[in-house]
C-alpha cells in the first residue's frame, strides 16, 4: 500500500459552541491508501479535548509507513491489529488509517463495507439528528430554523438558560429532541431536569456528568425518567462494559475508539450487553460521514450531521437529506474526493 497524508482547514457556516468552547473552523487529517491503482480515504480532525494535533497524527502514521509500504491490503481488521502496538496511543491516527483501510478494502472487493460485514440497507435505519450548537437562544432558534423538516434535532445543553432553551425550539417544531449537556450538569441537576425534558419531547439525555462522576451516575441510571448515553465516559473498546449499570446507551465515535474496526466491536457488545447503541460524529467531512454510515444497520440513534456544519466539503459519499442517509452507487466507503 502506499499512504499519503493531507491537510485541510475548512471553514464552518457558524461559530459551533458546546459546553466547553468555540470553534470557527475544523482541521482535517485525510489518510489516502493506494493499492492496484484504487484508493481509499480516511479522516481525523485535530481535536483540543482529546489532543489529537495534526503533527502527532502525522507522526504516528508516518512511524507506520515503512509496515504499510511492505504490506497488501487484505482485511482491515487485522491491518488494525497489527498496527495496534504502534498507534494505540493515538486513536485519532489510528481512526483515520482504519477508515482508509475500509474504504479501499471494499473497493478492490467491489463491494460496499456494509456488505462485506453481512449487514443489510434498509428503510428501519435510524436517520440522524440535526444537531444546534450552544449560542444565545436566539441564534439556537434561528439555527433550526435554518434546517427545517428534520425528524430529530440534537441540542447542546450545559447553560442557565437550558429549560428556555428547549422551550424557545420546541415552539418551532414538532420534532423529536435529544439533548446533550457535555458533562456540564451535576446529578440534581439532570434528575430535576429530566421530567421536564421529557414534557417537551426530549428522547434522551447524552453524557450529563463529567466522565469521572460514576457515583453519581449511577443514582442517575437508576432515577433519570429519561435515559442517558454515554459519550464522554465511553471512548474506547473497554468502556463499553463499565457502562453497564449507568448508562441506558453509547455514543461510540469513530475518532474517540481508533476506527471502525473498533466502533464495530463496540456495537455489537453494547448490543450483547442489553445497551443501546449509537454512533456519533465531530465535525466531518464526507470521508468520515460515509464511514460511519457503513455502521447504521448496528444502530439504535445516529448523529452523523457533521458534514452540514461545513461550509465547504472536500468529498462526495454518503448524503443526508433531512435526516435520511442516502447511499451513493460505490464501493467501500462510497468515497471520492472532490479537491486535488
Ligand atoms: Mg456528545
Amino acid at each position: 500500500m502506499r499512504m499519503t497524508l493531507r491537510r485541510f482547514t475548512l471553514p464552518l457556516r457558524h461559530v459551533f459552541t458546546i459546553s466547553r468552547g468555540s470553534t470557527e473552523v475544523y482541521r482535517a487529517l485525510v489518510v489516502e491508501l493506494e493499492q492496484d491503482g484504487l484508493r481509499g480515504y480516511g479522516e481525523a480532525g485535530e481535536s483540543d479535548y482529546y489532543g489529537a494535533t495534526f503533527e502527532g497524527m502525522t507522526a504516528a502514521l508516518e512511524s507506520v509507513r515503512p509496515h504499510l509500504e511492505a504490506t497488501r491490503l487484505e482485511d482491515p481488521a487485522s491491518l488494525w491489529d497489527q498496527l495496534r502496538p504502534r498507534l494505540g496511543s493515538n486513536p485519532f491516527a489510528q481512526c483515520a488509517l482504519d477508515l482508509a483501510a475500509h474504504d479501499l478494502w471494499g473497493k478492490l472487493r467491489g463491494q460496499p463495507v456494509w456488505k462485506l460485514w453481512g449487514l443489510e440497507i434498509d428503510d428501519r435505519l435510524p436517520p440522524t439528528d440535526y444537531t444546534i450548537g450552544l449560542d444565545t437562544i436566539e441564534t439556537m432558534v434561528r439555527k433550526l430554523e435554518e434546517r427545517p423538516g428534520w425528524p430529530i434535532y440534537k441540542i447542546k445543553l450545559g447553560t442557565a438558560d437550558d429549560l428556555a432553551i428547549v422551550r424557545a425550539l420546541r415552539g418551532r417544531t414538532d420534532a423529536v429532541f435529544r439533548v446533550d449537556a457535555n458533562c456540564a450538569w451535576t446529578a440534581a441537576q439532570t434528575l430535576r431536569m429530566a421530567p421536564a425534558l421529557r414534557d417537551l419531547g426530549v428522547e434522551f439525555i447524552e453524557q450529563p456528568l463529567p466522565p469521572d462522576a460514576w457515583h453519581a451516575m449511577r443514582q442517575v441510571r437508576r432515577e433519570s425518567v429519561l435515559p442517558v448515553v454515554a459519550d464522554e465516559s465511553c471512548q474506547v473498546e473497554d468502556d463499553v462494559d463499565c457502562c453497564l449499570g449507568f448508562f441506558h446507551g453509547v455514543n461510540v465515535k469513530l475518532v474517540k475508539c481508533g476506527g471502525l474496526t473498533p466502533a464495530r466491536r463496540m456495537l455489537l457488545r453494547a448490543r450483547q450487553l442489553g445497551l443501546r447503541t449509537m454512533v456519533g460524529c465531530m465535525t466531518e467531512t464526507t470521508v468520515g460521514i460515509s464511514a460511519i454510515a457503513q455502521l447504521l444497520p448496528l444502530l439504535d440513534y445516529v448523529d452523523m450531521d457533521g458534514a452540514l456544519l461545513l461550509a465547504e466539503d472536500i468529498a462526495t459519499g454518503v448524503r443526508i437529506q433531512r435526516g435520511r442517509v442516502r447511499f451513493p452507487d460505490e464501493n467501500g466507503c462510497g468515497v471520492r474526493l472532490t479537491v486535488a
